[in-house]
């Protein structure tokens, strides 16, 4: 048995094989071929498999999330058969001797150019769904060659790193747990792995990749970090026997729900959950959030091949309200940029990224891409509580746009005779000192501010969130942060507006009563912690 040792970042038990994740190449290489027959047979095989897989992710999608919804993959296995686009590839291959990757690749630039180049709105959306194919087929061309084994077995996935475009798209239902050898405990994927309640263990270092090998048995220990190579039976046993105790704990905590987040003194507060994808609403209903107090809406955009249009997110944000049932729902715009990165935005290298060109700096300088999530937002508005979040804010400038460009949606909105809710909350993020230090200038342009201690902490501390190195240096009960949550929570207050925490601080129960005593009025936590937190506001006294 071999033992590794990292940073434990969501406590839970996993017991299983073990995958080393492969990051797919960006892009395809022109190899020169001599059998173009054997290309073109590769070619149909990796076809076959892709279809296969779609249907399985169709089957999987009627039975979730409905047949309108699973539709798209349905659509997607008949333009596997088109005639024009195998015609294309196979053409390639034959007239230029060279591998499918490569013919499939051109095929795809092609036909999206094609698409996209077309003046009807539901054409053009097909540029991104023959970029997919495309991208399904060449990924099926490489698992064909041996690399990326695929088998049903639940498997603990280890990686140097997983950015969170490669969390989203792995397949949940098959995930035990991740390892990465990199990584700390605010990044994006720790807080997905939260989020998805899978055992997660960050910054083991560089011998992790070194030790571990493909389908070798392994137990996780999220709670202490350990991660046992070929674990013996005593190790086994006493994992299992951790196991248990974690679900009696859990059911425990179950006989919490539908009782109220009140303090022994008889003071209220609300408990919401974070979410990062519709997929999530279940999660949040069956841990009795009472709303929903930070969607992350850039996971739409990460899940996706090119800009979401209107419709989808329409379709997502309906979705996500109309489950609430008229319960609170806090819909953050696009927060993209830093370590969160989507190609099709074609955003600079830069050097301090978390310093850089992101989040709202992003929606204010392309307002046609803010403008049309305005607009879908505007437009769900009307099936249940919205509200309405702005990330990174800095300046009360900022503030004043944004105020401005919801004014003009929400009046061209009504002027095409769509209804809209009159009663869309606007709020702040405070994740930045600057946001801190003029929140009292701010709270009287919004409704509420949620508190984003993940980026409020690295800007404050001048730790970066995504670097292991300096991890050693976070104190995240740090005077400094403490003190602007409290300032930020007064500001509010006097100019009539609430305040709640979306970061993952608020989930930390040793500082719930110093919230509460702060006048904290919302903590939104990811849905595996809603009962946690309950049961800790349950056994404060504010009075004493
Ligand atoms: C935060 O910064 O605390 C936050 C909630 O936003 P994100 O983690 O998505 O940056
Ligand atoms: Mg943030």
């Amino acid at each position: 048995m071999t033992t590794l040792k990292g940073k434990g970042v969501y406590g839970a038990i996993a017991l299983g094989r073990i995958t080393v994740f492969k990051r797919k190449e960006a892009s395809v290489k022109r190899v020169r071929i001599d059998d173009i027959n054997a290309e073109k047979a590769r070619l149909e095989a990796a076809k076959e498999k892709a279809v296969s897989q779609l249907q399985k992710i169709y089957d999987k999608a009627l039975r979730e999330i409905g047949e309108a919804n699973a539709q798209i993959f349905e659509i997607h296995m008949m333009m596997m058969e088109d005639e024009d686009y195998n015609d294309s590839i196979s053409g390639i291959i034959e007239t230029q001797s060279v591998n499918a990757e490569y013919a499939v690749a051109v095929t795809a630039d092609n036909f999206a150019e094609m698409f996209a180049s077309m003046d009807d709105a539901y054409m053009q959306a097909r540029s991104a769904d023959v970029r997919d194919i495309s991208n399904r087929i060449i990924s099926c061309l490489s698992e064909a060659d041996g690399e990326n084994e695929v088998s049903d077995e639940k498997v603990i996935i280890c990686a140097d790193d997983l950015a969170p475009s490669e969390t989203v798209q792995l397949d949940k239902d098959r995930v035990l747990a991740f390892v990465t050898a990199f990584g700390s405990s605010n990044s994006h994927t720790a807080i997905l792995a939260r989020n998805m309640n899978i055992p997660a263990v960050i910054g083991v270092g560089e011998e992790l990749l070194k030790t571990v090998k493909n389908g070798e048995l392994a137990a996780v220990d999220g709670y202490t970090g350990e991660i046992f190579i070929d674990p013996d039976e005593n190790t086994k046993t006493r994992l299992e026997n951790k196991r248990t105790e974690d679900e009696d704990k859990k059911r425990l905590l179950q006989e919490l729900k539908g009782k109220e987040n009140v303090t022994l003194d008889g003071k209220k507060i609300d408990i919401f959950a974070n979410i990062g994808s519709t997929d999530n609403i279940g999660a949040v209903l069956a841990n009795d959030a009472g709303g929903i107090g930070l969607f992350r809406s850039e996971f739409l955009y990460l899940e996706s091949s090119d800009y979401p249009t209107e419709e989808q997110q329409f379709a997502a944000y309906k979705k996500v309200l109309e489950s609430m049932a008229g319960k609170k729902v806090i819909i953050r715009t696009l927060d993209i940029g830093a370590d969160k990165q989507a190609d099709y935005f074609d955003l600079p290298e830069e050097e301090n990224p978390a310093l850089g060109y992101r989040a709202i700096r992003i929606c204010l300088t392309r307002p046609e891409i803010f403008k049309t999530q305005l607009r879908a937002l505007y437009r769900a508005s009307a099936y249940g509580d919205l509200g309405i979040m702005f990330p990174m804010i800095t300046s009360v400038p900022e503030l004043e746009r944004i105020i401005e460009l919801c004014r003009e949606v929400r009046e061209q909105l009504t002027a095409e005779g769509i209804e809209i809710s009159d009663r869309v909350e606007l709020g702040i993020m405070i994740e930045t000192p600057a946001a801190a230090i003029i929140s009292d200038k701010l709270a009287p342009m919004a409704d509420f501010f949620s508190v984003g201690t993940n980026d409020l902490t690295q800007y404050t501390l001048a730790c970066d969130r995504q670097n292991a190195a300096v991890e050693q240096f976070v104190d995240p009960h740090h005077e400094a942060i403490l003190r602007l949550i409290e300032m930020s929570a007064k500001n509010a207050h006097e100019h009539g507006a609430w305040i709640g925490i979306c970061g993952e601080l608020a989930a930390d129960t040793s500082l719930t009563e110093t919230f509460l005593r702060m006048g904290i009025d919302e903590l939104s936590v990811s849905p595996s912690f809603v009962l946690k937190v309950r049961d800790a506001v349950r056994q404060c006294d504010l009075s004493k």
